[in-house]
């Protein structure tokens, strides 16, 4: 147990939170439905509502979509991603136990289980590893923190862990078995920021067990993230921009979620993958890879080959807190690249075309370089916030005097999108997203001259294509445009 652990009891909080909201001048009215999200000039310009047979519209240019479990629905009605799936909860209470007295709680990750003491009765609750997910058809307009049939089978091997550790749960009746449902995410992390696809729409929302907890302080990052217009500290890992529009796919969350519910107490292992909902975005390499050994991961959905096993070894990732079972096989690909040459394949790169008469003027105000350069440069570069601090980091190559090609990490490409989006003005330009229209292949390591001039005809001296510049190339029957950069500390391209 964590001796600084506190125990609390939720309606009292909300109560509290509520009192403190009225005190500083909020004005709460219950048990209204929002029936739509106006918007206006792309952003929000009001939300409709019903009561009973009474209904309006509210004005307002800001409005939170905290609607839990409901959330991804409602947001839909705006095309807004808010990939969330609710999932069964259990818990169960005894009957009271006489003499038991205070106690803290007591989590035991390794059994899934959490133990409260409350009211001299004992409650266990389950992070179990195989979850249910829950409402695949949409969740019932008239459903309200009702309890869902209890499933004494999905409970049990938890029921039977907690006897043995705690072998009162034996002896004392039991007062309820609870099934509730909650909203859960593909990653685990709840939902705060603006959507990127409207402007005025903002969240707070998949809270993934863990919404009581989070409120207060969630509650106070996001109200300062209203008014101020910026984060008042890195919510990255919490921001709504990291989703995929592509994860609100039902099938694909129903999947994820019966998995993300038991990570709350499963080990957080470095480099652990997803197991669930695998395979959804895969470049045109990936069978290649996989013949050569490739073991993948995912990010932003990309399958990715993270390091190959030898002829025989297992393709797998066993997880430790120690040194990692890949370990060889990344030291021989480093070395590779660090002494000779290697390929790898970029292609999860999000890749955004910037066009139009003024996209040279355009990308000079949000980047900190100069952007201003001739048609075949590449400039590294970073978009800066107000007061200096990088919202993206990225490459921009000039492809002609009204086009630019922006190369950003695949997890960062919706919230860079949303930036550029964000911050046009009076310009005249056109903002694409060209990311599954290229793939990328890394030729990198000092050989890598020697390698690319193997396969194609063309000249890559550093007269021709010095660091810094790309050229359109022949290999085999095909084109490519060759991008003089690298990650690596070596010579290399980037191949698209
Ligand atoms: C069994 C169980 C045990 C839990 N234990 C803990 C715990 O120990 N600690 C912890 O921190 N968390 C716990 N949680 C999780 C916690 O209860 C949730 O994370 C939290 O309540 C989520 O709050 P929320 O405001 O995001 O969503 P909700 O509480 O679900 O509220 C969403 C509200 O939006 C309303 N709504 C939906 N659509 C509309 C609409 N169109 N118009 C108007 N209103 C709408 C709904 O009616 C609802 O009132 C537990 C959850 C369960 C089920």
């Amino acid at each position: 147990h964590l001796p600084l652990d506190g125990q609390c009891d939720p309606a009292n909080i909300a109560m509290a939170l509520a009192k403190g909201a009225r005190q500083r001048g909020a004005t709460i009215i219950e048990n209204v439905k929002v029936t739509k999200v106006h918007t206006r000039n792309g952003r929000v310009s009001g939300v409709s509502w019903a009561q009973g047979e009474d209904q309006g519209t509210i004005e307002t240019d800001i409005i939170v979509n905290c609607a839990g479990m409901w959330a991804r629905e409602l947001g839909r009605q705006n095309g807004v991603t808010i990939p969330l799936h609710a999932c069964e909860h259990f818990y169960l209470v005894t009957e009271p136990i006489p003499g038991l007295s205070r106690l803290p709680v007591l989590r035991v990750p390794d059994e899934c289980a959490y133990y409260k003491e409350d009211a001299g009765k004992m409650m266990l609750g389950a992070f179990e590893p195989v979850a249910k997910p829950w409402g695949m058809d949409g969740i019932r307009e008239d459903f309200c923190f009702d309890q869902l049939p209890e499933d004494m089978d999905h409970f049990e091997p938890i029921l039977e862990m907690g006897v043995n550790r705690m072998p009162m749960l034996g002896t004392a009746g039991i007062h309820t078995f609870f099934n509730g449902p909650e909203s859960f995410t593909p990653d685990d992390r709840y939902y705060l920021g603006e959507a990127p696809e409207l402007s005025g729409y903002w969240m707070a929302t998949g809270y993934n067990s863990i919404g009581i907890v989070s409120s207060g302080g969630a509650g106070m990052a996001l109200a300062q993230w209203i008014n101020d217009g910026e984060a008042p500290f890195d919510l990255w890992e919490v921001d709504i921009r990291r989703a995929q529009p592509f994860q609100k796919n039902r099938r694909y969350l129903k999947e994820r979620v019966s998995e993300t519910l038991g990570l709350l107490y499963a080990d957080h292992f470095p480099y652990r993958q997803m197991a669930t909902s695998r395979g959804v975005r895969r470049s045109p390499l990936h069978e290649h890879l996989k013949a050569r050994g490739a073991v993948f991961g995912e990010v932003a959905g990309w399958e990715r080959a993270n390091w190959f096993a030898r002829e025989g070894q297992e393709r797998e990732y066993r997880y430790s807190w120690k040194r990692q079972n890949w370990f060889e096989n990344q030291r021989e690909e480093h070395l590779a690249v660090r002494n000779g040459v290697g390929l790898f394949d970029m292609t999860s790169f999000g890749k955004i075309r910037v066009e139009g008469r003024d996209a040279c003027a355009f990308l000079q105000r949000l980047c900190a370089n100069d952007m201003d350069v001739a048609p075949g440069r590449i400039v590294y570069t970073q978009m800066l916030n107000a007061k200096g601090g990088i919202e993206s980091d990225l490459t921009v190559t000039r492809l002609s005097e009204t086009a630019y090609f922006l190369v950003v990490p695949g997890a960062t490409l919706q919230r860079d999108l949303a930036w550029l989006r964000k911050h046009v003005a009076e310009e005249f330009v056109v903002i694409t997203d060209v990311t599954a229209a290229e793939a990328v292949i890394c030729v990198m390591g000092p050989e890598a001259r020697k390698l690319i001039q193997k396969v194609s005809p063309n000249d890559f001296s550093n007269e021709v294509n010095p660091f810094g510049t790309f050229q359109e190339i022949e290999i085999g029957m095909g084109l490519a445009r060759a991008h003089r950069v690298t990650y690596v500390g070596e010579l290399g391209w980037e191949l698209y």
